[in-house]
């Protein structure tokens, strides 16, 4: 599964399988410019303490 980092927020979301490269499952990618986003893989992304999930797009993330 693929995820992108939000590099403004910190927030890493899930991309929408089948949708254009930065398409995020909660839409987030509409608001932010393509320069600020991270494509990779989940895991990889969410690193340290200060990276959190998009609760729209994760089951488990902490809020909005
Ligand atoms: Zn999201």
């Amino acid at each position: 599964m693929d995820g992108i980092l939000n590099e403004v927020t910190n927030t890493v979301h899930k991309q929408e399988t089948g949708g254009r490269e930065f398409q995020t499952v909660c839409g987030v990618a509409y608001n932010v410019a393509a320069d600020q986003l991270r494509p990779g893989g989940i895991d990889q992304l969410v690193t340290s303490q200060s990276t959190s999930k998009c609760g729209r797009c994760f089951d488990d993330g902490g809020g909005y």
